[in-house]
């Protein structure tokens, strides 16, 4: 089977990310196609160092949908993945009392809705 360039559709591939040489060496081309590379940055990023600490615990226990969210927010926003008054099991109490503890403000809503919206209907229940 022999590839065609994913840009001009009429060379054969030689290059990275599926372009021919042509293309791939074209500027502009090659930034318009992603990485192939098992090896690839991909995602927002990772780090080998100090982050800065995410400023609120969440109350979604690991595994949730919900805990992925705040995983991802906080990977965007160059926080560390992990607080230590995460919730550890579901209806973990610590993140609650913490949450209330810290009385939280409405720029911090905004930041993280969808923290907030759980963070809400934890505290009501
Ligand atoms: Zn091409």
């Amino acid at each position: 089977m022999i590839l065609i360039c994913k840009h001009c559709q009429k060379c054969k591939v030689n290059r990275p990310r599926g372009l021919c040489w042509s293309c791939y060496y074209t500027d502009g081309v090659k930034d318009q196609y992603p990485s192939t590379s098992k090896y690839a940055r991909r995602g927002v990023g990772n780090g080998n160092g100090a982050a800065a600490a995410a400023p609120l615990p969440t109350a979604h226990a690991p595994g949730t949908p919900e805990k992925l969210g705040v995983l991802e927010m906080r990977a965007r926003n160059r926080q560390a993945l992990w607080h230590p008054l995460d919730a550890r099991y579901p209806n973990d109490p610590r993140p609650l009392a913490a949450l209330a503890a810290h009385e939280l403000q409405d720029e911090v809503y905004d930041a993280a809705p969808r923290e907030f919206a759980g963070a809400r209907l934890a505290v009501a229940s």
